[in-house]
């Protein structure tokens, strides 16, 4: 089965670009946001199962296949324990505070040492980075703290599990945030 991959591979070049397949372990803890052709690739591969399929398919002259939007692994993989934790990142904290300002709310396009790093504050502690706009980071806070610059938390950062940011980011996504809810991900509410 798996050497028809290379069958359907010009196929799923032309139809797969933007798509997205959220990977599961095979205890379904969140692993990874995968193109949707790795998706099929791995199902091809019998290492994957479909869990949630999109309601279209794949055919090539040696088979087809309905397209997975969630996969199963079909054997557990263990994570390392250094790869738990992600990093705090730009992305990975935008991602993290789902795009929003941490002190109004609005579309965040930047991050915020929360303590300024020329104060002393960890540059790579999630719990002092926030994503912010431009118009409280920039603006009004600068190299300030919040209460200097008469700013406040409209929640609090904290510390995401790899599946944390894995669902977040799956969440961005209408069909896999339909399938989430479905499943009883928090993530998805
Ligand atoms: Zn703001």
């Amino acid at each position: 089965m798996s050497a028809c991959g290379a069958g359907v591979a010009p196929l799923m070049a032309i139809h797969c670009r933007m798509a997205s397949c959220l990977l599961l372990n095979a205890t379904w803890e969140p692993l990874v946001l995968l193109p949707v052709r790795r998706g099929i690739q791995l199902v091809l591969a019998d290492r994957a199962h479909a869990v949630e399929v999109r309601g279209s398919v794949f055919r090539s002259e040696f088979m087809s296949i309905e397209v997975p939007i969630v996969a199963a692994l079909n054997e557990y993989v263990r994570i390392p324990e250094s790869m738990c934790t992600p990093a705090a990142s730009r992305s990975n904290v935008l991602v993290r505070d789902d795009n929003r300002c941490g002190y109004c709310g609005d579309k965040a396009q930047t991050i915020d040492h929360i303590v300024p790093t020329s104060r002393g504050g960890a540059a790579r502690d999630w719990r002092n980075v926030i994503a912010a706009c431009h118009r409280c980071n920039v603006t009004v806070k600068q190299d300030r703290t919040p209460e200097e610059a008469g700013l406040s938390l409209v929640r609090q950062p904290f510390v995401p599990t790899r599946s944390d940011l894995v669902l977040a980011r799956a969440s961005q996504h209408s069909e896999l945030r339909a399938w989430m809810r479905r499943s009883g991900f928090a993530s998805a509410a």
